[in-house]
């Protein structure tokens, strides 16, 4: 792709950046757009020294949009904006950090998008191909953004990134070796018009693959059309010819001929959502010619992530889990299938216009429901009627009341379904002082 040579930059988080100092090493001329004060943005602006820029800070305004050729987006900017619109529509060219950067790669790229799941199978992916290869770059939208990369110089034999649908939104040619979705289910709501437009956003990630590369995608969407790329498939209902299946508690990978089996019970992880995240990486795995040794020693040790699922503490035999990463319904309802025993279940926080019937089904294992948050009222007219409910004001009043309602041998989830942002700073912070408050009891 062509670069001109005057590039507005919206975003000024970490990717913006990073987007910065990769575009001043290349000579581009930059301006920087945030919808934030500059005081806000004096830590950013800080790792910008000694670069020349001009800035845009605080509310936006269409003409600032409009009087450059190019436009690069940080992941967290609604690229449907009018203003972005009306640029692309003067003929500017509007692309993602993403694109921009996967222009300059050179080594192989598996890129991992999917409603759920994505760090922690990036995360996993990571380590079996650390362990196998040593020089990998793992990122994206995990953390360290992909221009990063580009800046820090050096060539990974790999390139493991998360994808977000956002990021998906604005990209051209990008184009991974290996492309794994690996679910789509209803979130996002409130950021698009429909669920049909967020699964097409996330559908773009095999847009242009070829004969090639791979397609790693769940069973249950292994009629998608369009795909170019040879497609491997994952279950956990159904054998495959070929792809990766759990049969009588073996994960199997049949690829090119061969067939490849590991014990699930080899991985500390929990539920049926994990099976699926392990199938991936095992299939991940083998398509890039790594050893069933090397897979094997890091799905044993590989415990999960922080806030997912994650065992707080056990007190008067009631278990406290903190998943305060279910920011929607099918993780949360995915967090109920993996529980034995009655679940007293704390959820709620920002709605995002979702349907909270899907977990209706599960609702037989939920002694008791407590809610908090902007979306606590929605949710309770789409389950209350199922189990006793309660509306707590704040955190510490639902664990108060999650321990005083929870019996000997019950769960307690904090399963929000909704994201953080009513109360919170973010996912980490809601988890953060959930765990707080159970280690108080
Ligand atoms: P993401 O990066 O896509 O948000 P995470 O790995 O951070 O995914 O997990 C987010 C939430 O989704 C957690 O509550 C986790 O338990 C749940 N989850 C993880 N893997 C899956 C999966 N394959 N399907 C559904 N839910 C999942």
């Amino acid at each position: 792709m062509n670069l001109a040579d005057d590039i507005l930059i919206v975003g000024l988080g970490t990717t913006g950046i990073a987007t910065a100092q990769f575009l001043h090493k290349l000579g581009k001329r930059i301006t920087l757009l945030d919808e934030k004060p500059e005081k806000d943005l004096a830590p950013a602006l800080k790792a910008l020294d000694g670069i020349s820029f001009t800035s845009r800070f605080g509310p936006h305004k269409r003409e600032d949009f409009l009087g450059h050729p190019m436009i690069v987006l940080s992941p967290g900017v609604d690229s449907e904006h009018p203003y972005l619109k009306e640029a692309r529509a003067a003929g500017i060219k509007v692309i993602g950090e993403m694109e921009l950067a996967c222009t300059f790669l050179e080594s192989p790229v598996i890129a991992i998008t999917g409603t759920n799941g994505k760090t922690t199978v990036t995360t996993l992916v990571g380590e079996i191909f650390k362990k196998a290869y040593g020089d990998v770059f793992v990122g994206g939208n995990i953390g360290d953004p992909l221009v990063n990369y580009l800046l820090g110089g050096t060539k990974a034999k790999y390139i493991i990134i998360e994808v977000s649908s956002f990021q998906l939104e604005t990209i051209e040619t990008f184009r991974p070796d290996t492309a794994v979705l690996l679910n789509v289910t209803e979130d996002h709501l409130d950021r698009y018009r429909s669920f049909a437009e967020y699964r097409d956003a996330k559908y773009r990630i095999f847009e242009n693959q070829r004969e090639e590369d791979y397609a790693v995608l769940n069973a249950s969407l292994s009629l998608l059309e369009g795909i170019k790329a040879k497609k491997l498939c994952f279950s956990t209902e159904r054998e495959l010819e070929e792809g990766a299946f759990l049969k009588d508690g073996t994960m199997h990978v049949r690829f090119e001929g061969k067939e490849y089996r590991h014990e699930r019970a080899i991985s500390p992880l929990v539920g049926i959502h994990n099976t699926e995240n392990l199938l991936v990486a095992l299939l991940t795995a083998y398509i890039h010619g790594i050893n069933g040794g090397v897979v094997e020693e890091v799905i044993k040790t590989f415990t999960g992530l922080s806030h997912r699922i994650e065992v707080v503490r056990r007190i008067n035999g009631v278990t406290f889990y903190n998943d305060s990463k279910a920011t929607n319904v099918d993780s949360t309802k995915r967090a109920l299938e993996s529980m034995d025993g009655s679940v007293v279940l704390i959820a709620g926080g920002k709605d995002k216009g979702g349907s909270y019937s899907v977990i209706v089904d599960q609702m037989p294992k939920v002694r008791a429901l407590i809610l908090i948050g902007e979306g606590a009222e929605r949710i309770r007219e789409e389950l209350g009627s199922y189990t006793k409910t309660y509306r707590e004001r704040n955190l510490s009043g639902a664990v108060s009341r999650a321990a005083e309602v929870a019996q000997k041998g019950d769960v307690v989830l904090f399963s929000p379904m909704c994201s953080s942002f009513d109360m919170f700073k973010d996912y980490k912070d809601r988890g953060n002082q959930f765990r707080a408050l159970v280690e108080a009891l």
